[in-house]
């Protein structure tokens, strides 16, 4: 698609649906179709951190595991930390835990207690927003140690699942939407 289209077109342009999967009704959006193109991959990233670039941002928080990519790349061209949140029992130091509801079941989230000051001023990214459990349960971590989410930021999301009113304390963004 020529570069001249809008970045949210060739974005969702890039974005593979997959029926189905993992589980029968579920659409998934698999992004490595969009990963694997170097310039657009590019392209967002660069959208991504002139958002932030006078917001005095001092860390971005990735969400296991599509959100390290976009969240480390994001960091790295801002020439800032990347902190990971992790599933449970990954991170090797002394952990915050935040436990969340899932469709059948529950889960965890952790972060490193030193990885964040108190104060500090840090966004939030993810690739895809749902139901919204996963973010409020990383802005819950994030609060518990004290630091400023300057926003929750998104590759995509599925507007039908309304998990913005889940973090709608929070300034959120996203990319493109699916509705
Ligand atoms: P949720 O907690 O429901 O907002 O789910 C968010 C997490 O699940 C994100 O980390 C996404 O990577 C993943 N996810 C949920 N639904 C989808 C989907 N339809 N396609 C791709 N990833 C999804």
């Amino acid at each position: 698609m020529k570069k001249s289209n809008p970045l949210e077109t060739r974005v969702k342009s890039k974005i593979r649906e997959i029926p189905d999967f993992p589980k029968p009704g579920i659409n998934f959006y698999d992004i490595t179709t969009l990963l694997a193109d170097g310039e657009i991959f590019t392209e967002i990233i660069n959208h991504f951190a002139k958002r932030f670039e006078d917001q005095k941002i001092d860390k971005i928080i990735g969400i296991e595991s599509r959100g390290f990519i976009f969240a480390a790349a994001i960091a790295s061209k801002m020439s800032i930390g990347f902190i990971p949140v992790r599933k449970p029992g990954k991170l090797p130091y002394k952990v915050e835990k935040v436990d969340y509801d899932l469709e059948y079941g529950s889960d965890s989230l952790e972060i490193h207690q030193d990885a964040l000051e108190k104060g500090s001023r840090v966004v939030i990214v993810d690739d895809v927003l749902a139901t919204g459990g996963t973010a409020k349960a990383t802005c819950e971590l994030v609060s518990k140690l004290g630091a400023n989410i300057v926003e929750v930021t998104f590759l995509s999301e599925l507007s039908f699942l309304k998990g913005r009113q889940k973090i709608q304390d929070y300034s959120v963004y996203t990319l493109i939407s699916y509705s």
